[in-house]
């Protein structure tokens, strides 16, 4: 196989990886503790997520939960309702640093986040963390092999991030109320994260898929993980909000919205 093309397969899976930790770590169990895990599997995952992104795990749930405080609304940090299509799905990155460096953001939504020795130490070093990624690219596939995997990740891990951001709250199918939507097709490329109407319907449920033809593979993985004994399920049944809860006629709206996270 030429060499160029075993880069960019690398740098596939390398993003897909770095894809399935955003949804089972930072997303179900640091931002919305739909899933507790425990401290060997979630330490792996921090560490993991520190390699492959960079990203601070009390910052990424911050800029989340605060996306699900406000979505759609003044106050969200990436809405393409507010911002336009575009520029959540070419710069999402930089709405995302600008809400993650926001001390008001980070003292609202990630209190319950305590910052450890690891973090002073390591992991709040992202840049750091990048570059040893990165060279364990360079080091299995050589220097040119190794940046073009490195670049091929990079791109494909934003993209379909950004992707989330964006088309999940423009284009889909809206089975609950709300603007975001649903995409089998992003839910695909993203470990069930394109079910994105789903979750904003019921945020604290592990599980995105509520229809049987729908696939949430990321939910496959929680379950053989819970399989093993490695982490915990919060509640297998759905739980909606109340705004969701309007789509179900017969269902009568609760007493008060339940916790987001
Ligand atoms: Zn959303
Ligand atoms: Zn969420």
């Amino acid at each position: 196989m030429p060499h160029l093309l075993v880069a960019v397969i690398v740098g596939l899976l390398t993003s897909q990886l770095a894809l399935l930790l955003t949804t089972l770590y930072l997303h179900r169990a640091v931002a919305h503790r739909a899933v507790t895990m425990k401290a060997g599997l979630a330490f792996a995952c921090r560490a993991l997520v520190w390699l492959s992104t960079g990203i601070k795990p009390r910052e990424w749930a911050a800029v989340h939960r605060r996306h699900h405080a406000y979505t759609d609304v003044l106050g969200d940090p990436h809405s393409p309702v507010l911002e336009g299509y575009w520029k959540v799905q070419l710069w999402n990155i930089g709405l995302y640093r600008k809400a993650a460096h926001d001390p008001e953001t980070l003292r609202k939504y990630s209190k319950d986040i305590k910052v450890d020795a690891w973090d002073k130490r390591v992991f709040d070093r992202g840049l750091i963390g990048l570059m040893i990624g990165l060279g364990i690219l360079v080091g299995a596939l050589g220097w040119r092999a190794g940046l073009v995997a490195a670049g091929v990740h990079v791109a494909s891990y934003l993209l379909v991030n950004a992707a989330i951001n964006a088309i999940g709250h423009r284009w889909g199918k809206r089975p609950f109320p709300g603007i975001a939507t649903n995409n089998q097709w992003l839910a695909l490329l993203a470990w069930g994260e394109g079910l994105h109407s789903n979750h904003h319907a019921a945020p604290t449920s592990a599980k995105f898929a509520f229809e049987p033809h729908q696939l949430d593979h990321g939910w496959w993985v929680v379950c053989a993980l819970r399989k093993l004994g490695w982490l915990q399920v919060r509640h297998d049944e759905l739980h909606f909000t109340a705004l969701a809860q309007q789509a179900f006629a017969k269902a009568p709206p609760p007493a008060r919205e339940p916790e987001l996270v």
